[in-house]
């Protein structure tokens, strides 16, 4: 059997697996937390999910090749270094040569979700298609593409970063949102879960009215994209105008997109628009009046089908070097 090793760096925790190269099929998986976010820290923990993943799977890291690593950032592909990373506080960390030291092996670093396109390419909601992109929203933005059959990753590794685009400018009136990566108005600032939940207790701490404060148990700190789904469907005016001005936001987003790159199939998943069904009808409303007509015409919008899975999947499969 053809057997593959991919490792996923989220923000919060890094998974493992060891994955069946000609099926995508998951032999073993292994996931941690990660307490201590120093590169130093990460690396221990990644060796140890990449040696329990390949011991589940009754081998050994050597014995699988190349490991294939997505990392929840901007990722210099040929160097392995991480350029930024919001969710892990890096800045021009030599992951991937740190990574490969420590495991006795060669590394191949991509940005996540360059890695989860790869993999719903391969075995998922992509596969058969040669142009893709794929916009997940979970704590953050992220896009991954695929032009003509591969991986776009542009001219150094950061090709793909939709979420640091940016919606607002300071001369529009309203301040824009400061996003995780340090710069002003970035679509992430706006629509990525950790943004959303610090913009809701914000505005619900100011003394905006909505069910939202009733319907999380344990306070505002809990606040969450599921909360104001919740209060959208049930008609709460906080939670639709929210949801409207949102929905607008990534619909515009991924209509430029399609005009922009004429694919054939988007790709929507993460926790936040699998979870939340109102919020992609309006950005699908948004998507079918702002693309133009001709690039619409050859379009589909689909769910992930690999969901969570998807960029360890993909990191396990990844072609080149
Ligand atoms: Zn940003």
């Amino acid at each position: 059997m053809d057997r593959g090793l991919g490792i996923d760096l989220g923000g919060t925790n890094v998974r493992a697996a060891v994955v069946d190269r000609s099926t995508g099929a998951l032999m073993a998986v292994q996931r941690e937390p990660l307490v201590d976010r120093s590169p130093e820290a990460v690396t221990a923990v990644t060796v140890g999910v990449v040696r329990a993943a390949a011991k589940a799977a009754g081998t050994d890291p050597s014995a699988l090749g190349r490991v294939g690593c997505g990392v929840a950032g901007q990722c210099l592909g040929d160097t392995g270094t991480v350029i930024n990373a919001p969710n892990l506080g890096w800045r021009d960390v030599p992951f991937g040569p740190m990574l490969a030291k420590a495991l006795g092996g060669a590394v191949r670093m991509v940005n996540d979700l360059s890695a989860a396109a790869w993999g719903e390419l391969q075995f998922g909601a992509a596969r058969g298609a040669s142009d893709v992109a794929l916009v997940f929203v979970g704590s953050g933005v992220g896009c991954g593409l695929i032009l003509g059959g591969q991986l776009h990753q542009g001219a150094g590794g950061i090709a793909g970063e939709l979420g640091h685009t940016k919606v607002q400018t300071e001369s529009g009136g309203v301040a824009p949102r400061r996003c995780g990566c340090g710069e002003l108005g970035c679509l992430e600032a706006y629509l990525g879960g950790v943004a959303l939940a610090g913009r809701v207790r914000e505005e619900l701490g100011r003394g905006a009215v909505s069910s939202i404060r009733d319907r999380v148990e344990g306070g505002l700190g809990r606040v969450g994209a599921a909360a104001v789904e919740a209060a959208y469907v049930q008609g709460d005016t906080y939670a639709v105008a929210l949801w409207e001005e949102l929905g607008e936001l990534l619909g515009m987003a991924i209509a430029n997109l399609i005009t922009l790159l004429n694919p054939a199939r988007v790709v929507l998943g993460g926790g936040v628009l699998s979870g939340c069904p109102s919020l992609v009808e309006i950005a699908t409303r948004w998507v079918q009046s702002a693309t133009s007509r001709s690039a619409l015409a050859q379009v589909t919008l689909v769910p992930s089908r690999l969901g969570d899975d998807a960029g360890v999947i993909g990191a396990a499969i990844l072609p080149g070097r």
